[in-house]
């Protein structure tokens, strides 16, 4: 599990923190000589500084090793934010990332899930620092700009919905879901709000207490906010069917929610967080039919499952059903924080003016940049690329699966190239595997490839390969898995002996 996830795997976090260098004379020396040169050029003109060597003041000996800065950080960082890799990054291109020590890592973890368009897509980078070169920041809410109305233009075009749509941003996915449900309290004066089990929505308060699974997201930090309910999500190896998920939903209108009370239904149209379990479009038809009925708003949260992760520019047009709201994020702005919420434009304009908002909200670079990624996956087809991705490596988990006798690989499932496959202790069973899980992962990146779990027992690896890496990376990382997965299972057997 990792977002987000529980990166407690690999967490180096639970070690005793390293101590801090002592500051000599001549560090303190240097300092203060700094600080003045500093001032000095605070007065100066600005292309005076431009013309200056770059140089990292920042850092008086950067630390070139992993454990250097392992130690740095331990002291420095709270163990509460847990990182999957104990190895630090330094640069990145598309799917390639290399640590500070040099060595390459291909990633099939994407930043979780912002990479769609890859590490540093030149359209993006280039965009970016057009944007940089005019202001980096002004406030929409102080002094608008236009990459923001073109962003709205182009999502209201996008998403799904013969109606018409209004966009706003923000920078977290968790923000944007938090304003989706103030959207959706004040259009329908309802307070009312259902998720589903196994739902990942964000870590603040109320997107915690719409996230569908304790730890490690939730654990401890409650009580959480009122007037949320929870749905069983449909799972067929759990036995729980459509009907059964629409049964509780409306048991649940009769036990606790008033149905005229509940201003939306969120979620996922691919489980992130909690699996990569695509939502069968049955159940999105029945939500659609329910929300029509009793007048509640159905929100999409695309924040992983968006901008063509899964072939389409949004997972839900699989199935045919246009939400009122979307929540998105992520892979949209390529790599900067920028997060949305699309939607029918009466329902967005039911918050009266100064409702909405945030000092950052509407990046202008982040904007610029996503611009520029939404271009990028039109004009290089990787919404197809998404659908070819996803084909292959499926094919290739089966082969890999029939090969890792005992059989260890359960149940690879998605949509498009957002794809997921189980580890388990037991072919027949199913039976979740969260220490070989941890194990295969571990093992991948000392091999050079950066693979993040998933799922409600931290026993699924997604894939989320940035759609523009090429087919011989993919192969190499596949092949990278293969191994890991051959000889963790082989670790495991003799340790059991
Ligand atoms: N919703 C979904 C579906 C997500 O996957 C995530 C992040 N994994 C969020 C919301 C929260 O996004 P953020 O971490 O940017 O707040």
């Amino acid at each position: 599990m990792t977002d987000n996830t529980d990166t407690t795997a690999a967490t180096p976090a639970d070690a005793k923190p390293a101590k801090q260098p002592r500051k000599t004379a001549a560090t303190r020396a240097r300092k203060g000589a700094k600080a003045k040169k500093a001032q000095a050029e605070m007065l100066e003109p600005r292309a005076s500084i431009a013309s200056e060597p770059v140089t990292t003041t920042h850092l008086e000996a950067p630390a070139k090793t992993n454990a250097d800065l392992l130690a740095r950080r331990q002291a420095a960082v709270p163990r509460g934010v847990a990182s999957a890799a104990p190895v630090f990054a330094d640069r990145a291109e598309n799917a390639e990332v290399w640590d500070v020590e040099g060595k390459r890592y291909i990633d099939f973890a994407g930043g979780i899930a912002v990479l769609n368009t890859g590490h540093r897509h030149p359209k993006v980078i280039e965009a970016a620092k057009a944007q940089e070169d005019r202001f980096t920041h002004t406030s929409f809410q102080v002094m608008p700009y236009e990459p923001y109305i073109a962003l709205a233009e182009k999502l209201n075009a996008l998403a799904p919905g013969d109606f018409a749509k209004k966009s706003i941003f923000f920078t977290t996915g968790a923000e944007a879901v938090e304003n989706a449900v103030k959207i959706a309290r004040t259009a329908t004066g309802r307070t009312g709000v259902i998720a589903f089990t196994g739902g990942y929505h964000g870590r603040t308060h109320l997107t915690l207490g719409m996230t569908g699974k304790i730890s490690p997201y939730k654990k401890n930090f409650g009580p959480f906010p009122a007037d949320i309910f929870r749905v069983p999500f449909p799972h067929e190896h759990q036995g729980i069917s459509v009907a059964q998920s629409i049964q509780a939903l409306e048991t649940l209108f009769l036990t606790d929610a008033q149905p005229d009370r509940v201003a939306a239904i969120i979620l996922e149209p691919v489980l992130g967080e909690g699996g990569y379990h695509p939502v069968p479009a049955e159940l999105w038809h029945e939500l659609r039919r329910i929300c029509d009925q009793h007048g509640i708003l159905l929100i999409a949260d695309e924040v992983q499952s968006g901008f063509g992760r899964t072939g389409r520019w949004f997972a839900i047009e699989h199935s045919g059903v246009a939400p009122d709201l979307i929540t998105c994020a992520k892979s949209m702005a390529g790599g900067y924080p920028l997060s949305g919420v699309i939607g029918r434009a009466d329902v967005m304009d039911a918050v009266e003016p100064g409702g909405l908002g945030g000092t950052y909200g509407g990046n202008p670079v982040a904007c610029a940049a996503a611009l520029a990624a939404i271009e990028a996956i039109e004009t290089e087809g990787l919404l197809a690329r998404s659908e070819a991705i996803g084909q292959h490596m499926r094919a290739r988990f089966a082969e890999i699966g029939a090969r890792s006798a005992p059989y260890r690989l359960w149940d690879i499932r998605g949509l498009g190239g957002m794809l997921a496959v189980e580890l388990v202790s037991d072919f027949e069973t199913g039976t979740p595997d969260a220490a070989l899980t941890k194990l295969v992962v571990a093992k991948a990146l000392e091999k050079g490839l950066v693979l993040l779990p998933c799922g409600m027992h931290g026993n699924a690896i997604r894939v989320m390969v940035p759609l523009t890496a090429s087919d011989a990376i993919i192969e190499e990382g596949l092949a990278i898995f293969e191994a890991a997965l051959a000889e963790a299972v082989a670790e495991q057997i003799q340790a059991a002996a």
